[in-house]
């Protein structure tokens, strides 16, 4: 897909607060599936950015899905939305658009939250069987008519997907109990700019799937239009919402709340014995596992994941986590492997203080994030590119320890990997500072130890000597 900026105008009738005028054309895209260029459009009234050409969601197959539940679902990111609702333990829930259903599933395992999830995707038939979850297929519409009201109706990354906003939220107003709360989530159109990296913009944009995007003013004002009182935050790229009847369930909202790791890392040891063998579910969580106990350095939690990480991908893709030479060079391999072998190398380096173990798993995953890039001709998700960089970064680290003349060439390959989108110029700059700073301990080290072999060296001779002399040696 291109993507050009382009000035212009459009009429439009804007989708979030019907403003019917001359809209402003910010850029156009050329995609796979149409002839013509579809066009990026900014409402001059509400800042939405409004999007064409909308595929149907049969698109996604079984493997996106797999990809999904292997790799880029943002299990931590849902589990901090829930978190930040503040909502008490045992409400009842509704997630709209539910999707595989990991709302629900942590949901549950987090507060005891029960409920329903409401989705007509192969993903949502899936879920309900591998997650155990009642998921019915269907969406919010007069068919889904229960008695109960509910204290959570969620609802993420679904709202952008729907050509009537308005309806959708007089929906969920209709089904939601008086002093509950309505959490959504979507991608702010204020990320929609020149400076936003190809790796952001690809997913917030996912031209063919999002009808508009909001932003942070342009989400209150629609849901002050449909009746709620609303807080609306930044996350990055994309905006969360929580909206109620009165503004008392708002005052519980925490917007910097995070799920402790460990809750996480329990999480995930408990759905990767759950999942069937070779599944992406059982690979996607133990590999969540590592990569989670590693960002709080819980080295032995990590370490103790490994046998069944080892299994999951050896059963799923027959690759040996024991064996990092094998993935290096080949592109038929999975992106996770970035994931993967990155975390590895840091307990091998770190933990097991292995610098030589952990330069094979860092130069494994680089090569899997390259692969990414070379088997699609670009990024599909925004993290492989970032963690490939860490890892050719930490491949120098390693190096700088035993093979410091391997150093300058890893570093041209941060430099070639950050022209394709591995890193940003800010990363790359730090990594390499790093890698000096360790080469110039190194180096000290090795003077230090040189002076202290000189100086042992010399009172072995002085020893010597005097053994000599004092006829010590003779005997
Ligand atoms: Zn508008």
């Amino acid at each position: 897909m291109e993507l050009e900026w382009v000035d212009g105008s459009v009429d439009l009738r804007c989708p979030v607060c019907a403003h019917s005028a001359a809209q402003r054309r910010v850029a156009r895209i050329d995609v796979p599936w149409r002839d013509e260029l579809v066009d990026i459009v900014r409402c001059v009234e509400c800042g939405a950015v409004v999007l064409g050409a909308t595929l149907p969601p049969s698109m996604y197959t079984d493997a996106d899905w797999d990809y999904y539940i292997e790799q880029i679902a943002g299990v931590n990111t849902i589990a901090d939305t829930l978190v930040q609702t503040g909502f008490g333990r045992g409400a009842r829930m509704l997630d709209v658009g539910c999707g595989y259903g990991f709302a629900l599933d942590l949901a549950r395992f987090l507060f005891d939250w029960k409920g329903i999830g409401l989705d007509p995707s192969i993903a949502a038939a899936r879920g309900k069987a591998e997650l155990g979850l009642d998921i019915r297929p269907g969406m919010l519409d007069d068919a889904f008519d229960p008695e109960e009201r509910f204290d959570v109706i969620f609802s993420s990354e679904v709202i952008e997907h729907i050509a009537d906003p308005r309806e959708f939220l007089a929906a969920a107003r209709r089904r939601l109990s008086p002093d509950g709360v309505l959490v959504l989530t979507t991608p702010d159109a204020d990320a929609v700019t020149p400076d936003t990296p190809w790796t952001t913009l690809y997913p917030v944009l996912s031209v063919g799937n999002h009808e508009f995007l909001v932003n942070a003013d342009g989400f209150e004002r629609l849901l002050r239009e449909a009746g709620f009182h609303a807080k609306v935050w930044n996350v990055g790229p994309s905006l969360r919402a929580v909206a109620a009847h009165h503004p008392g369930p708002l005052e519980s909202v925490r917007p910097e709340g995070q799920t402790a790791v460990i809750d996480l890392v329990r999480y995930a040891d408990e759905r990767a014995a759950s999942a069937a063998p070779g599944s992406a579910l059982a690979l996607g969580m133990a590999t969540r596992r590592l990569k989670w106990a590693m960002s709080e350095n819980m080295l032995d939690r990590a370490s103790a994941g490994l046998p069944a990480l080892r299994s999951a991908l050896l059963d799923r893709y027959q690759i040996d986590i024991d064996d990092p030479e094998s993935v290096v060079g080949r592109t038929d391999v999975p992106a996770v492997l970035t994931i993967i072998f990155f975390n590895l190398g840091l307990l091998r380096m770190w933990h097991e203080r292995s610098p030589q173990r952990g330069a094979a798993c860092f130069a494994a995953a680089a090569s899997a994030g390259a692969a990414q890039f070379e088997r699609h001709g670009l990024y599909q998700d925004p993290e492989t590119p970032t963690v490939e960089a860490l890892a050719r970064g930490h491949l120098a680290l390693a190096f700088a320890r035993f093979a410091p003349e391997k150093v300058d060439a890893v570093l041209a390959e941060l430099d070639q990997g950050m022209e394709r989108g591995a890193g940003n110029t800010e990363l790359v700059a730090e990594l390499r500072a790093r890698v000096q700073a360790e080469l110039a301990v190194q180096r000290s080290l090795v003077k230090r130890t040189y002076r202290r072999a000189r100086a042992i060296a010399g009172t072995m001779k002085r020893r010597l000597q005097n053994g000599v002399k004092s006829g010590f040696l003779a005997r």
